[in-house]
């Protein structure tokens, strides 16, 4: 454990679209790791070209930067067969924890190939791993409820069977209002999820960010946001400052709430995330 936080610190990054990011990414890692997270963990592309990259990034964390690296897998685009392939490759890789997922259906799967996958559930997923591996497995969790969830007991009602079924850690979708997330430990609390919970934070630097990664999450944006955005939306360095700023208070308050973890979702951007960490 990193020894400027109490909280544990963890980041998120992806495997670039094309091969000539890809160059760049280790000195990206290289830096981010400076910041002594916790761990690093790496997401899957389900059904994308920069699949198999998910393995090389995390071995990378795991061998070359002495870091644990979380390798993303999900239930969508994977066989039985080929999640064995996937569980040798990790091993060999050193890359003893992962980030176990349903998955989104992507763009290039009809709802039929995605319907027919063969984990359907993550907890289908954690179970195969549980039995079958020795892989440390994380799993995620919604402060506002999973979108295809009818409400929040029945979603919690599952992630209670996740978590039993062998996940160690969650790490949360991302969530701007920190009052969601102390509502939802309390309950999951309730539920009996006695796992340590990583909170799950994205600055927003622009104002583009905002709207997709609101489509995307589902999360709500609270006023003080909002306001962030009608203020300095127009203007690219205030705008990046003020979500910079934003992303600090977020962060202060939950260490002072005591949570397990922030996980910073980092998109890659060093810049931005070490400007968070320095400003804790
Ligand atoms: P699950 O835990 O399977 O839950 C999905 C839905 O099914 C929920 O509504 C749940 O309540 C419901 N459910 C669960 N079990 C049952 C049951 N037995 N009966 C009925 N309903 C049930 N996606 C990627 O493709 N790649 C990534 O790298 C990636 N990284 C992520 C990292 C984090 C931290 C988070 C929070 C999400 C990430 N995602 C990623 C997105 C994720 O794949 C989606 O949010 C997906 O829609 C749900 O995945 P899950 O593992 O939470 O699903």
């Amino acid at each position: 454990m990193s020894q400027e936080y109490k909280t544990h610190l963890s980041l998120e990054v992806f495997p670039p679209k094309k091969d000539e990011e890809f160059n760049n990414v280790y000195q990206l890692l290289r830096d981010l790791n400076r910041l002594n997270p916790d761990f690093i963990s790496c997401t899957y592309g389900a059904g994308g070209s920069r699949a198999g990259k998910t393995i090389e990034i995390s071995s990378f964390i795991q061998k070359e930067l002495k870091t644990s690296a979380v390798a993303h897998i999900t239930c969508v685009g994977f066989t039985k067969e080929d999640l064995e392939k996937n569980c040798d490759a990790l091993k060999n890789a050193g890359v003893t924890h992962v980030l176990a997922l349903r998955g989104d259906r992507p763009q290039s799967m009809t709802d039929e190939q995605f319907n027919q996958r063969e984990f359907y559930y993550a907890t289908d997923l954690v179970q195969y791993l549980k039995e079958h591996t020795d892989l440390c497995i994380f799993g995620a969790c919604y402060p506002e409820k999973h979108f295809e969830s009818p409400n929040m007991e029945e979603d919690l009602r599952h992630l209670k069977e996740k978590v039993d079924a062998g996940v160690s850690s969650l790490i949360s979708q991302m969530f701007f209002d920190n009052n969601y997330f102390y509502r939802f430990l309390d309950k999951a609390k309730s539920m009996g999820i006695n796992v340590p919970i990583h909170a799950g934070i994205m600055p927003i630097t622009t104002a583009k960010q905002l709207g997709t990664t609101v489509s995307l999450s589902g999360s709500s944006v609270p006023k003080e946001l909002a306001d962030i955005i009608a203020a300095y939306g127009e203007n690219k360095d205030d705008m990046r400052k003020a979500g910079i700023d934003y992303a600090v208070r977020q962060i202060r308050d939950l260490r002072e709430h005591g949570v397990d973890g922030i996980h910073i979702y980092s998109m890659n951007k060093v810049k931005t995330t070490t400007e968070i960490c320095s400003m804790l």
